[in-house]
């Protein structure tokens, strides 16, 4: 069986570090907001390339905070990627705004540069782009936009640690909203999250609006959260960011095993010069997509689909959403994502490789 994923397999090398990490901090006996949270933030934003990076819960909340943080008025439009997963839309939502979708370029699965400007509205405030499947968006002609329409740059890079446009790292174009689910290539042992910025103004501002939006104790300025990056997972997200170029490394090269040996029957990530890709996902694409997972898993290989159903589809999202999105529907009824993780060999991908090429339907 070669299974999708398996953190206790992606993890193990680096386990007696992890043990060390927790030793120390419970010899600590600081738990909250301490030495750990502050070392990770300098060590990420010197990764990121940023002056500030903020520590908080979760990727949902780091969109949540950074998109409060600017204190928009209150019916400001969102521009936000129709082809992604819901917690992008759901932050837009959360903050009372609306979300406005653009349908993603059918190549690169990211927002179509080409579609954002006939959604601009006056109350049209950021462009929240999401760089999926560890892939960056197209930025320059996005930015060109963004500065045009004096709109912020929002980028959720809850996949795409590392990933690079044109040799600059994502997440220091705009404001950087990252995820670090267990999952995600940069991955905590449970729920973290961070925001990344050259703004000193606005790195105060997400400090307040994660500590009830107090910056001096007792003192609150803002309306807060409870979103702290937890001490336990900044010390052990510092010991995974050690090997983090080596697992982005090792991802790539399971990407390149796939993109060789892939019959051109199935639909694979496009490759391009300037896009410095992480592969947090491969994935392909295919007409009888659900056949094609069914028939893998009868020869001993898991896979999963990235995602089922479509944002404007979920019911959540009824009476929020409006219009039609067919590029964004035809990814999710086509995408299926192969197993591609740090604990798989060239051997697991080439077998892989091996059954896909024999399905014949
Ligand atoms: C994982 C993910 C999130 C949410 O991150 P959490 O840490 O699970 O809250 C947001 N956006 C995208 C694109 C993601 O993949």
């Amino acid at each position: 069986m070669i299974e999708y994923e398996n953190l206790k397999k992606v993890n193990e090398k680096i386990f007696s570090q992890y043990r060390e990490s927790f030793d120390q901090f419970i010899n600590s006996g600081w738990y909250i907001l301490g030495n750990n949270v502050t070392t990770f933030e300098k060590e990420f934003a010197t990764f990121c390339n940023t002056k500030h990076c903020i520590g908080v819960a979760s990727g949902l909340d780091a969109l949540i905070l950074a998109i409060d943080a600017f204190d928009f008025p209150k019916d400001s439009e969102i521009i936000v990627p129709s082809n992604t997963y819901i917690a992008t839309i759901l932050a837009i939502v959360r903050n009372g705004f609306k979300p406005i979708l653009v349908e993603p370029d059918i190549v690169t699965y990211n927002i179509d540069p080409l579609k954002i400007e006939e959604k601009i509205t006056t109350k049209t405030k950021a462009i929240l782009v999401v760089h999926l499947y560890g892939k960056p968006c197209d930025m320059d002609p996005i930015l060109t936009i963004a500065n045009q329409y004096d709109l912020k740059v929002i980028e959720d890079v809850a996949q795409a640690h590392g990933a690079k446009y044109k040799d600059i790292i994502v997440g220091s174009f705009g404001v950087g909203c990252f995820s670090f689910y267990p999952t995600k290539n940069l991955g905590a042992l449970g729920d973290a999250g961070a925001i990344t910025t050259n703004d000193e103004e606005y790195e105060k501002k997400i400090k307040s609006l994660r500590n009830y939006g107090s910056l001096m104790k007792y003192y609150n300025d803002d309306l807060g959260y409870n979103s702290r990056l937890d001490e336990i997972q900044a010390g052990f997200l510092s010991v995974k960011l050690r090997i983090l170029d080596d697992i982005t490394r090792h991802k790539r090269e399971l990407a390149k095993i796939y993109l060789e040996n892939l019959s051109d029957k199935v639909i694979k990530p496009s490759v391009h010069e300037e896009f410095y890709d992480v592969y947090h996902i491969f994935n392909i694409r295919h007409p009888k997509r659900d056949e094609l997972k069914a028939y893998l898993l009868n020869n001993g290989i898991k896979t999963e689909i990235h995602y089922p159903l479509a944002s404007h589809r979920q019911k959540a999202m009824q009476g929020i959403i409006e219009g039609e999105y067919p590029i964004a529907d035809e990814i999710h009824n086509t995408t299926l994502s192969l197993p591609i993780s740090y604990s798989h060999s060239e051997k697991d991908i080439m077998a892989v490789c091996y059954e896909i090429n024999k399905f014949t339907i």
